[in-house]
């Protein structure tokens, strides 16, 4: 399959609560083979732009279309082929061990010939994901960053050409958002289409192809980080002065702070418990 245009594409969309306008005017392109960032301040629109992206949410005016096809002409199980979502509040599966919490992404392709292929895949999507060891763990036993992790590797197991994650970051240590994005990326390197709601921004500047803003509602900016992550907006944008500071090629986005953070020079801090891996 080759196409040049955008495989999801929202146009005009707005969506109103009570009359309280929460997104307007939105276009938005994502192409396979690009990662897309979407940030903004909290209360901006980011989790309802997703959803209406993913067609969860219905759009008040406006409309998105996947692979040229409105979101709304796709039956539940075929758009779960071809878009997943994790989402920034997970439900907390009662009674579910990790390893059924992952097959459960696999459902969409129950009695089709991709069924075969479902014990693989669910064991790559753990490995990817770094859950393998909680496999038989009670998924709401589980530490939020080890939840977050469960849910991306049922996303991973349900193979789609479009993933959609909000927040997905939130809850990990360093290495697991690291490694949770890197995955991401190779997903887009492999030509799916991926949506990535971040905070921080340091993140978005590394993984991201493409940033977009959402303020009050509205796309503010639309580009590589490059140009999207200035001083100037994001001060701006997120009411709160920030410094963005090229180091070796990486872009750091730090919010300038008022009061100094006393100095430990000359201090060493060292972990005093026994290295368990050694
Ligand atoms: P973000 O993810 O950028 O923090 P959201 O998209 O979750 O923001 O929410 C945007 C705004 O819309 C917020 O002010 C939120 O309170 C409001 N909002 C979201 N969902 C609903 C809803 N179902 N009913 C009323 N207001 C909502
Ligand atoms: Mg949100």
């Amino acid at each position: 399959m080759s196409r040049t245009g955008p495989l999801l594409s929202a146009r005009g969309v707005g969506v109103r609560y009570d009359d309280n306008p929460i997104l307007s005017d939105v276009d938005v392109d994502i192409r396979g083979g690009e990662l897309v960032v979407l940030v903004g301040p909290n209360g901006a629109g980011k989790s309802t732009l997703l959803g209406v992206l993913a067609g969860d949410i219905e759009p008040t005016v406006g409309g998105v279309s996947l692979d040229d096809k409105p979101l709304p002409a796709y039956a539940a199980r075929e758009l779960a082929r071809q878009r997943g979502v994790q989402l920034q509040k997970q439900g907390l599966a009662f009674g579910f061990r990790v390893r059924e919490v992952v097959q459960m992404g696999r459902s969409p392709w129950h009695r089709t010939a991709r069924e075969d292929d479902d014990e693989r895949v669910v064991s790559e999507s753990m490995q990817r994901a770094d859950v393998v060891e909680f496999a038989a763990r009670l998924y709401p036993t589980l530490s939020g960053g080890e939840q977050a992790r469960t849910s991306f590797a049922r996303l991973l197991a349900q193979e789609t050409p479009v993933l959609m994650l909000d927040e997905p970051t939130a809850a990990l240590d360093i290495r697991h958002q690291e490694s949770l994005l890197a995955v991401a990326r190779s997903a887009a390197q492999a030509g799916a289409a991926v949506v990535v709601v971040l905070h921080d921004l340091s993140l978005a500047a590394a993984y991201a192809d493409r940033i977009v803003m959402l303020a009050h509602g509205r796309v503010c900016a639309n580009g590589v980080p490059r140009d999207v992550l200035t001083s100037e907006l994001l001060t701006e944008v997120y009411e709160h002065p920030v410094e963005v500071i090229d180091h070796a090629g990486a872009l750091l986005v730090v919010p300038v702070r008022t009061r100094a953070v006393e100095s430990h020079a000359g201090e060493e801090v060292r972990c005093a418990t026994p290295w368990p891996h050694a």
